[in-house]
């Protein structure tokens, strides 16, 4: 076995703090990697607390992973000791349904296997990357170009991945009105995206100070939304909106900004069921879809394509003894846009 350590949240109230663990010896087909940086999502505070109402205890969370091989399987063909590799937000999934033969295997029909909380076969929970090293299969690792800013690009590997495929799968770009709403972690990487697939951006947010922050990010225009006047001038204005908001709201209000066969793109959650009025389709042939996350290759493409185009997210560094801080500004929506964990500081 492999020592490890980590943070640890060890029941739905308490802090999380400093854990020691075993993690299993790299198989074959495995790599080890040493972690450097992990961002933090929205996600692991929910499963700290168990608001999904399924953590197992000690919960190490932690799905936006950067770091170096320290070493490999026998059998890995992919990667060498010492690159600079990635880990989102799975590291498991069948591999043989249609969904995973297409390479979108965050659509597994037998369920995917989360990086954090998810079960082994042996009965065990995986421990995120809120570690000093974690070993994963060679097929579900990211190859990172050492060109990204590394602190930047740890939430590319959830929060990155789900707003460019999102983009990528309905074809948003030139020519095309594009509405973010919400401007947070999800929110910041729709803008950059969505700006350098050439649409013209405008940021729906309730938060007049994030005006200055939209045009810097990317965007054309921004809206108050609770400008009443305003908000009602772009009725069957936006060929699409990334809905991007996990509290409850009223999509019926924003459907109606889109044009004739308009698409709304649901990213965020919210913990209850929506009311939905079928006019708000029906009346101009509107459509509302949903996406989440992106398969291993699509996330490559990502990788590739911020290097490329130098786009990382926006980040406030940590140490790992400031997480428990994090969570709580987090939470309150204290951030710009994402927090990192500095793993080497551990
Ligand atoms: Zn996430
Ligand atoms: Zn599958």
């Amino acid at each position: 076995m492999i020592s490890a350590k980590g943070y640890a949240a060890h029941n739905q109230d308490a802090a999380l703090e400093l854990y020691s663990f075993e993690r299993k010896e790299p198989g074959d087909y495995d790599v080890l990697i040493d972690i450097i940086y992990c961002g933090i999502c929205h996600a692991d505070v929910h499963q700290s607390k168990n608001e999904y109402g399924n953590t197992k205890y000690p919960l190490v969370p932690g799905h936006e992973i950067i770091g170096r091989i320290r070493s490999i399987g026998e059998k890995v063909s992919k990667f060498k000791e010492d690159e600079l590799v990635g880990v989102g937000y799975f590291i498991l999934s069948c591999g043989h349904c249609p969904s995973c033969i297409t390479q979108e295997q965050q659509f597994c029909d037998n369920g995917i296997t989360p990086t954090q909380n998810g079960k082994l076969s042996d009965g065990t929970f995986t421990k995120g990357g809120y570690s000093d090293c974690i070993v994963v299969n060679e097929n579900y690792v990211l190859s990172v170009p050492e060109t990204l800013n590394q602190p930047g690009a740890a939430p590319l590997l959830c929060a990155g991945i789900t707003t460019y495929s999102s983009l990528k799968h309905n074809k948003v770009g030139k020519g095309h009105k594009v509405a973010i709403l919400g401007l947070g972690g999800l929110g910041h990487m729709a803008v950059k995206f969505a700006a350098s697939f050439g649409a013209e951006v405008t940021v729906l947010s309730s938060s007049a100070a994030k005006e200055d922050d939209a045009q810097r990010l990317g965007a054309h225009h921004f809206v108050n939304t609770s400008d009443k006047e305003q908000f009602a001038s772009l009725a069957n204005h936006f060929d699409f909106i990334v809905d991007t908001v996990s509290a409850k709201h009223d999509y019926n209000t924003y459907l109606n900004l889109l044009k004739k066969d308009g698409t709304m793109i649901l990213l965020g959650v919210p913990p209850e069921p929506s009311t939905l009025h079928a006019h708000a389709l029906t009346g101009k042939r509107r459509k509302v879809t949903g996406s989440f996350i992106g398969g291993i290759e699509e996330t490559q493409e990502m990788l590739y394509y911020c290097a490329k185009h130098k786009i990382t997210a926006d980040v406030e560094l940590i140490r790992p003894d400031e997480i428990n801080e994090a969570f709580e500004r987090m939470v309150k929506g204290d951030v710009k846009y994402r927090f990192t964990i500095d793993m080497q500081k551990l």
